[in-house]
């Protein structure tokens, strides 16, 4: 049965999600705003509504489970009776061995006893979010009565994309309807609402008419782009979304990135970077001339770490350029360019020069003519920064010879690169510590037999994974006499990754993840997957 608002607000209470002497306030702004309190409680605290069923089930001392942990068994559900399912929202699922009857209401006995008399077997009261039981007894029963409409649900997905920060939103066409996973933390999670066919394709249609893409094409790839401003959330800012559809097995596939999530605004020094791999950062780019690259697999913060870098430079003193595909983010004070079909990256780079820049970034370095235009840029006295899809500091310089970039302009251009990813924070809500073992050592390099290491326990702050929002890790390779030397004489990427490291230039990955484990930062399974790179 649908629980009281009450017992999910004294769970969030007692989970630390609210602060109780917050309560009569919002009590207040829900009114004032004619918003439900659950909403609002939501969104001033930014988790989503998953978050309190978790905080009840805490509270409760009960398991809370997704549907990732979960299996749906046809025979159990063929047992039992749709429509009281449907009614009281229950349904029976096995965990492991274990048979569950998940519900959203900690008091409903009712599910066990029905469960256990229908199955005959012993079953354990477990919660989960009523629209995850939902959205799985309507997929079974093929039952999609819908209570939305494109416009409301629309609203929806981006008001659970706001509260669980998710850089994309996946639209994924279904034989009988449509999937929506939100990317958050660079993983996937499930957004669960039953999408029948019929609303599958008015959801497409509001998406491609918000985009300003034709409706009546569906057999081709479109993209497009829009600002959407969230219904009833005025004070709000509108939200900056890319779009590109795709025609699929089962109809046409929307995915939506979402601009400039939750890193507005961050500086150098709030990035992570440790102390001494930002100073010489903060000096490269403050230098006259010369390029310096950031380098890392999409998803893995390059644009973050540029914006902040241009967030360091004086745009009163200095002509700023950049162009940029897609400009996720917009800085006051300087020209930025957006790519498009008559302007390419190494176009706008060209026109730049006759707008006397002092500096000029070019969001993605893809190909030799970009390479080369960007690195006679810097050549003639001007300050140039970029990216490149490299997995580490020292092969971004065989990169840029691969495409075509004469290594004499690589050699007395290039001031440094910063190679980066982003591993995930431990929640500090659930932190827990740990003695390492045996394996950690080793793979730590550490003898002492007490260290601690940490992990997230998981809870109601981090959807129950443990983690809760990401850090960067980083890499730096700074240019002397003989990685120029080096370069010019065309020597193997081994070769100057063997002086870098021997002569103590370059700070791996892996080094500056082992930290933040030690830190209790991130976690020892994050990290580790940096350790063979390295
Ligand atoms: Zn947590």
């Amino acid at each position: 049965m649908p629980i009281q608002e009450n017992t999910l607000v004294n769970a969030a209470v007692h989970a630390g999600l609210i602060e109780a002497s917050a309560l009569a306030n919002l009590k207040m702004q829900a009114r004032r705003q004619q918003l439900p309190l659950l909403e609002l409680l939501c969104k001033n605290g930014r988790y989503p509504q998953t978050a309190l069923y978790r905080a009840v089930a805490e509270n409760r001392g009960l398991a809370f489970y997704e549907r990732e942990d979960i299996k749906v068994v046809t025979r159990y559900l063929d047992a039992l009776n749709a429509q009281i399912l449907l009614k009281r929202l229950f349904i029976p699922v096995q965990v492991g061995e274990q048979l569950i009857a998940l519900t959203a209401d900690p008091d409903d006995k009712l599910a066990v006893d029905t469960v256990q008399r229908t199955l005959n077997k012993p079953a354990t009261l477990a919660l989960a979010n009523p629209l995850l039981i939902e959205a799985l007894l309507r997929d079974h029963y093929g039952e999609h009565r819908n209570q939305f409409n494109a416009v409301s649900i629309f609203d929806e997905i981006m008001k659970e994309s706001y509260l669980r920060q998710a850089t994309d939103l996946h639209f994924e066409a279904l034989e009988s309807g449509m999937q929506l996973r939100m990317r958050v933390d660079g993983r996937l999670q499930h957004y669960d609402r039953p999408i029948n066919k019929a609303l599958a394709e008015s959801l497409m249609s509001r998406i491609k008419v918000l985009a300003g893409l034709d409706i009546a094409e569906q057999n081709m790839a479109q993209d497009g782009g829009f600002a959407y401003a969230i219904e009833d959330w005025e004070d709000l800012a509108p939200i900056e979304l890319r779009v590109a559809t795709l025609p699929t097995r089962f109809g046409e596939r929307a995915t939506l990135r979402i601009l400039g999530q939750g890193t507005a605004n961050l500086t150098l020094s709030q990035l992570g970077l440790p102390s001494h791999l930002l100073q010489p950062m903060q000096e490269a780019i403050h230098r006259p001339y010369g390029i310096v690259l950031v380098t890392g697999p999409t998803g893995s913060g390059k644009s973050t770490t540029l914006y902040a870098s241009l967030r360091e430079l004086d745009a009163a003193r200095l002509n700023i350029m950049t162009v940029e595909d897609p400009i996720e983010q917009v800085i006051e004070g300087i020209s930025q360019v957006q790519v498009a079909d008559k302007v390419s990256f190494s176009k706008a780079l060209r026109s730049f020069l006759r707008h006397d820049p002092d500096v000029m970034l070019v969001g993605e370095i893809r190909d030799g003519e970009t390479a080369e235009t960007a690195v006679r840029a810097a050549m003639t006295g001007h300050m140039v920064l970029s990216t490149l899809h490299t997995n580490n500091a020292v092969s971004a310089i065989n990169r840029l010879i691969d495409i075509g970039c004469p290594s004499y302009l690589i050699a007395s251009t290039l001031l440094g690169v910063l190679a980066q990813r982003l591993l995930r924070r431990i929640c500090q809500h659930c932190r827990y510590s740990y003695t390492a073992t045996t394996h950690d050592l080793e793979l730590l390099e550490i003898s002492d037999p007490d260290l601690q290491l940490h992990r997230g326990k998981g809870c109601s702050h981090c959807m129950g994974s443990g983690y809760s929002g990401r850090v960067g890790v980083y890499e730096t390779l700074w240019m002397d006499k003989q990685l120029e030397q080096l370069i010019h004489q065309g020597a193997s990427e081994q070769a100057m990754k063997q002086y870098a490291q021997e002569a103590d230039k370059l700070q791996t990955l892996w080094k500056d993840a082992r930290q933040k484990v030690l830190e209790g930062i991130t976690t020892l399974e994050e990290a580790s997957t940096l350790y063979q790179t390295s």
